[in-house]
This record gives C-alpha cells, sequence and structure tokens, in this order.
C-alpha cells in the first residue's frame, strides 16, 4: 500500500506575509489523518529557511520547486543546489515542472540529472511529466509520457528517492482537468511502464496527479487508481484550500 502525498506548489508566489498561511497548513496536517496522509508544501527558495524553521515540530514537510544539476555548489547565478536545501532541511525537490521545462528550455537529460543531484544530497525528487494540449487532441499523449517517463528518470531511481507527478499541461491553471477515467489509464500505463524497467521496485512509486486540482474535485481524482496523491498549484496557497484537498482523504 502506498502512502498518498498532498504536496503543494507555490510557483513564483508567496512573501513574508504567506507565512502565515504555512503556519496554518502545518497545523491542519498534524492531526490525525497524518497517520495516513503527508503533507508537503514547496515555497519559493526565499521562503525555504524559514518555512523549515516555522515547521519542526508539525507534520507538514516542506521542499524546494527545482535544483541545478550539480549537486553542491559552483559559479552558476541565480541556481540553487540540492546541497543549499538540504542545508536548510529541505526533504524533496520538484524537477522537471512544465513550467520549467517550457521557460528554462529544460529537457528530459537535464531533469534527470537534476532528480540524480536531488539524491546525491538524500532528497526526494518529484520528477514532473505531462503532455501539451496538442499532443492530447492528437492522441499523442501515451507516447509522450512514456518517452517522458524514461528519459526524466535515472536508472538508480527508486519509490523512496523519487515521486512522480502527471500534470497534464493543458490542465494546469485552467480549471479543466482530464476525465477520472482518462486519469486511471494514463496512471495505469506509467505503473505498468514503472513496473517493467524497475521490476517489483516500481510498484513503490508514488504517482501524483496535478492540473486545476481544487476542493470540488480532489474527492474524485484522489480516488482514481493508482493517484496516489496530489501536486497542487493555486489551491495549496490558500490554507483552507489546501487542507479541504487535504482531508479529501477522510
Ligand atoms: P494548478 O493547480 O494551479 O493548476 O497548478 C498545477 C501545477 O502546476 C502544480 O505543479
Amino acid at each position: 500500500d502506498i502512502r498518498p502525498l498532498v504536496a503543494g506548489n507555490w510557483k513564483m508566489n508567496g512573501t513574508r506575509a504567506s507565512l502565515d498561511q504555512i503556519r496554518a497548513i502545518a497545523h491542519g496536517v498534524s492531526g490525525p489523518l497524518s497517520r495516513k496522509v503527508d503533507a508537503l508544501v514547496c515555497p519559493p527558495s526565499t521562503l525555504l529557511y524559514v518555512a523549515t524553521t516555522l515547521t519542526v515540530d508539525t507534520r507538514l514537510l516542506i521542499g524546494a520547486q527545482d535544483c541545478h544539476q550539480k549537486a553542491r555548489t559552483g559559479a552558476h547565478t541565480g541556481d540553487i543546489s540540492a546541497e543549499m536545501i538540504r542545508d536548510c532541511f529541505g526533504t524533496h525537490v520538484i524537477v522537471g515542472h512544465s513550467e520549467r521545462r517550457k521557460e528554462h528550455r529544460e529537457n528530459n537529460k537535464v531533469v534527470s540529472t537534476k532528480a540524480r543531484a536531488a539524491y546525491d544530497q538524500g532528497l526526494t525528487a518529484i520528477v514532473c511529466i505531462g503532455e501539451t494540449r496538442s499532443e492530447h487532441a492528437s492522441g499523442r499523449t501515451m507516447d509522450v509520457l512514456h518517452r517522458q517517463l524514461f528519459e526524466s528518470m535515472p536508472d538508480d531511481a527508486t519509490g523512496e528517492n523519487t515521486i512522480i507527478a502527471y500534470e497534464p499541461i493543458w490542465a494546469i491553471g485552467t480549471g479543466q482537468t482530464p476525465g477520472p477515467e482518462q486519469v486511471a489509464d494514463v496512471h495505469a500505463a506509467m505503473r505498468r511502464d514503472l513496473i517493467e524497467r524497475f521490476g517489483d521496485a516500481g510498484e513503490r512509486f508514488r504517482l501524483l496527479y496535478g492540473g486545476s486540482v481544487k476542493p470540488g474535485n480532489a474527492k474524485e481524482l484522489m480516488s482514481v487508481p493508482h493517484v496516489n496523491g496530489a501536486l497542487i498549484g493555486g489551491a495549496s496557497l490558500k490554507a483552507a484550500d489546501f487542507l479541504s484537498i487535504y482531508h479529501a482523504y477522510e
């Protein structure tokens, strides 16, 4: 049985004033449901250290949204390393989000190298994959995902150091989501791919769904087979919405 994870990606949102939301989320996820469900927030890196400091005695995990391919140090202006994330007590790092792939031209190979940098520092990589609207419309979803999954995951990925997030690009920030049957088909296909590559260990990877997850659709999406949690963008910014999605597991 896979323990679900409800994760928030704050993207380029959040100032010190948003720390109240982190506090409220941490409080809300530290009750009895924390025996069954994990919770994670990935604030912008400016808030990473203060966020982990605020949440030390809670069940809320804190992660980062990206790391450099090099695990430790170097001349890379503006980047942060996996070592820096670990040093700030972050436990997870998102790699290969579609916004990074698009705006920073990150390809599967770069994403895989970033995942390895995360492993090097004992972080769990959340590897994101997802098809564009036109790939979806032309029926290429499965082919695209198959390739992204294969190329974005290092050979030494395990269910402990890697989480996969399926985020159809056309569902991000649009209010549109695939139907539960479509999500079920994709997640079952990802599971088959992982088992084919990693053997029985392929059963252990958490497979998150992301893209317009809201309080109103969380229960339906989270009950789809092989959906082991959510990666939430917009709705993770408000504690009330995040917690309502988290409580979909009750
Ligand atoms: P939204 O939940 O805002 O659609 O964003 C999803 C996402 O990209 C999470 O990484």
